[in-house]
């Protein structure tokens, strides 16, 4: 099998995208085989892998996507056929877009994928690679290559060859194509035919449209050839789903076996040990009460779990952290982390809000500038009590401090309390997982609906 890996062939203003590179490269492919048969040919092209990417990276122009097509068109041909349609991109295009290809022959089962660029894509989706570290690889394999630019395109065309062996758990996504002609004007998709065609597809499909903010998420905003891509468990769903939206004349359609909506990104790390540009899951407690700021972002920091040590005398399991009622809890030099829903995340920012400090949480999202961007999170233990000072059982009021150490009073009844009292704190919170909404979903980020999370979820449609 063929595998022809690319990417980075698109730009911001021309609203190009590698999906439909990959596209046209793969009807060139299959057209080169017809023509070349004396009789019929099945498709030459067996699937082609859209793969995304470390989101984090500075030089995507959107959703880090690379892609790789696998072909029966012998390695030669192919390299020329997708080489000549690169070309032709790369030449108009931008001095930002640094296209790469990449073609290697493997047998087809993903072990024959050698282990070095099996580990290549995961570090591609995970953290930051150099041009090098890709033509090294290149080489290594005797890969065939081209590139236009610096070549940084080689990094993600690299990957997605990597991607078939590495990754375990893929997605479908159909894309449907404009008419040329069309590009840069306004879609013209019947918004009730695409909620309609949602509301039939789910929950194997996921992501088509935000129910919360009326919003048809398929349909992209940027210019560009796409018209919808609808994103799916498996290839009948997304095809049916496709089918039943009315709209514009679609010039194409196509068939990505995708990492979307899989959480491939994340990885288990701790507070302590966080670096910008990666993305994480990390366990922790809410170190003080979330606060919105100017813009309507929500911040809370996030520490460090203490050890469950002696002072665990109610046997939660939760340590010491618990809420004294100022809104802060946790010691003092514990690592802290500060966690961000930003605007964008709609009502997803509730949920943030209706954190308290004390809270033990799990955390998922992108760490950049020091801040974890929140993508989802799951409650683990909420703080049931707060401490309060004590009312006067005689008058009602609230009493004062006797001094250090030596509890409150009521001025004017004269009782007293040994210290603060423990009383019922409600909660707006449930146990379990909570996600931004399909309108906030960053592509590789697992929608909760798909199942298989530690805890139960409270998923957004
Ligand atoms: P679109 O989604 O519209 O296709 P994009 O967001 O995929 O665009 P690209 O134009 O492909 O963006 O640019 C991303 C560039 O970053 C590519 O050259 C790719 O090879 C490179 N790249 C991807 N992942 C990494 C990584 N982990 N480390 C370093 N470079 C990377």
């Amino acid at each position: 099998m063929t595998v022809v890996g690319l990417d980075d062939t698109d730009s911001r203003e021309r609203g190009m995208c590698t999906t439909y590179a990959a596209a046209r490269i793969a009807e060139r492919l299959s057209q080169v085989a017809a023509d070349d048969a004396s009789e019929d040919v099945t498709d030459t092209v067996r699937r082609i892998l859209l793969v995304r990417l470390n989101p984090a990276v500075e030089y995507k122009t959107r959703g880090n996507a690379a892609l790789a097509i696998h072909t029966d068109c012998d390695l030669d041909r192919a390299f020329e056929v997708a080489r000549a349609e690169l070309e032709s991109l790369a030449e108009t295009a931008d001095d930002r877009t640094n296209p790469g290809l990449v073609v290697a022959d493997h047998p087809a089962e993903p072990a024959a994928i050698p282990e070095d660029v099996g580990q290549f894509a995961r570090r591609a989706i995970r953290d930051h690679l150099e041009i090098d570290d890709a033509a090294a690889l290149v080489d290594r394999h005797d890969y065939r290559s081209w590139h236009a630019g610096d070549g940084r395109g080689r990094i993600g065309a690299l990957a997605a060859i990597g991607s078939w062996r590495e990754l375990e758990e893929w997605t479908s996504e159909l894309i449907a194509y404009r008419e040329r002609g069309t590009w840069g004007t306004t879609r013209d998709v019947d918004v009730e035919s695409v909620f309609a065609a949602a509301d039939r597809g789910y929950p194997e499909a996921w992501d088509t449209v935000d129910r919360g903010e009326g919003e048809t998420v398929c349909v992209p905003h940027t210019p560009g050839p796409i018209l919808y891509g609808i994103r799916g468990d498996d290839p009948e769903t997304v095809r049916r789903v496709a089918t039943e939206i009315e709209s514009e004349p679609v010039a194409s359609r196509r068939l990505f076996v995708t990492n979307q909506g899989t959480d491939v990104h994340l990885r288990d790390g701790t507070i302590a040990d966080v670096r910008d540009g990666r993305a994480y899951r990390l366990a922790g407690h809410v170190a003080s009460d979330p606060e919105t700021r100017r813009g309507g972002h929500v911040f809370f920091p996030l520490e460090t779990e203490p050890p469950v040590s002696d002072d665990d005398t109610d046997g939660d399991g939760a340590g010491g952290v618990e809420s004294d009622g100022t809104g802060t809890v946790g010691t003092d030099d514990a690592p802290t982390l500060e966690c961000a829903a930003f605007e964008p995340t709609k009502r997803f920012r509730d949920h943030v809000r209706a954190l308290r400090a004390g809270d033990r949480i799990t955390a998922c999202g992108e760490v950049s500038d020091g801040t974890l961007k929140l993508e989802k999170f799951a409650v683990r233990e909420l703080v049931r009590t707060e401490r309060v000072t004590p009312t006067c059982s005689d008058c009602g009021r609230t009493m004062e401090s006797a001094g250090r150490n030596q509890g409150y009073r009521c001025r004017e009844c004269n009782t007293d309390a040994p210290g603060k009292t423990e009383i019922p704190l409600e909660r707006d919170l449930e146990e379990g997982w909570y996600e931004v909404p399909p309108c906030a979903r960053r592509h590789i980020a697992k929608p909760l609906v798909r199942g298989g999370f530690d805890a139960q979820t409270h998923a957004e449609r």
